[in-house]
């Protein structure tokens, strides 16, 4: 795998055709990440509403073929917020599972953690939660600090304590940096990339007559993107030039910059 420059991406609606003959004739499977990719990065995560255009999209797509929104949030909470039925949904980053045919789909990742997290969770609501405009986030296997209200000063504070928490568990938690945001997670071998390719697996969809293509914007839709390399296509949504992506390399293989584009590229699987 050749690592690339978010820059240097060619734009998937410019590249269509070449895009299409990748898939091969194969039948898709389309994994789209929420935030970000869905739904413009907002101060607060629970502001970050799907548009009714992105919605239709999603749904149009979804009667087309298999669609699994995969993100950070609780799964009840994207199931909600997208309001489509028929979609599969893999939430807190695809430790929790659900397919609108075989309902909650069993795995044993995540099993057994849930002491160490509930031990951080009540120490970061001590230690940062007085910080002003830190937000936490309480999850069913993850716990969120976002610190994007956090005025700038105080930012290194909610990264210190973040830091020291770990620095206590260190076999138990780990940490994954967002947006503005540390995810804090039990450490183990789970990430959006095992997700996708477990999800290929419990759904029986196999590399020969599946074409998966995986979309989002963040650090954690890499592991997503590097699985699927060689075999499906993924699409880095966001601009080459927003200071949150600079210095950080890929494994998409196509770029879209806008919601509009993400939007007309649903519409273009769909047809
Ligand atoms: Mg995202």
């Amino acid at each position: 795998m050749v690592a690339k420059e978010i820059g240097d991406l060619p734009h998937a609606l410019e590249n269509e055709d070449e895009l299409k003959r990748r898939l091969d004739g194969r039948r898709l499977a389309v994994f789209l990440d929420y935030d970000g990719t869905l739904t413009p990065i907002v101060d607060r995560p629970e502001d970050a509403l799907i548009s009714e255009g992105m919605r239709e999209a999603v749904r149009a797509l979804a009667k087309r073929c298999v669609v699994c929104v995969v993100s950070g949030r609780d799964r009840k909470v994207v199931q909600e917020l997208m309001g489509i039925g028929d979609l599969v949904v893999a939430g807190s980053h695809g430790f929790d599972i659900w397919s609108p045919g075989e309902g909650k789909i069993q795995h044993n990742a995540g099993a057994d953690s849930g002491g160490v997290l509930d031990e951080a969770k009540a120490r970061l609501k001590d230690e940062v939660g007085s910080i002003e405009g830190v937000l936490i986030e309480p999850k069913s296997v993850s716990v969120a600090v976002h610190y994007r209200l956090v005025p700038e000063g105080e930012r290194p504070r909610v990264g210190e304590v973040v830091d020291a928490l770990l620095a206590e568990y260190p076999d138990g938690l780990k940490v994954t940096p967002g947006k503005m945001v540390y995810e804090i997670q039990p450490k183990i071998d789970w990430d959006k990339g095992k997700a996708v390719l477990y999800l290929l697996e419990a759904l029986d969809l196999d590399a020969e007559t599946t074409a998966p293509i995986y979309m989002g914007d963040d650090i954690t839709d890499e592991d997503a993107f590097e699985a699927l390399d060689g075999w499906g296509v993924g699409v880095f949504v966001g601009h080459a030039d927003d200071p949150e992506v600079a210095d950080r390399s890929t494994s998409a293989d196509y770029a879209l910059e806008t919601f509009e584009d993400v939007e007309s590229f649903l519409d273009s699987l769909a047809r």
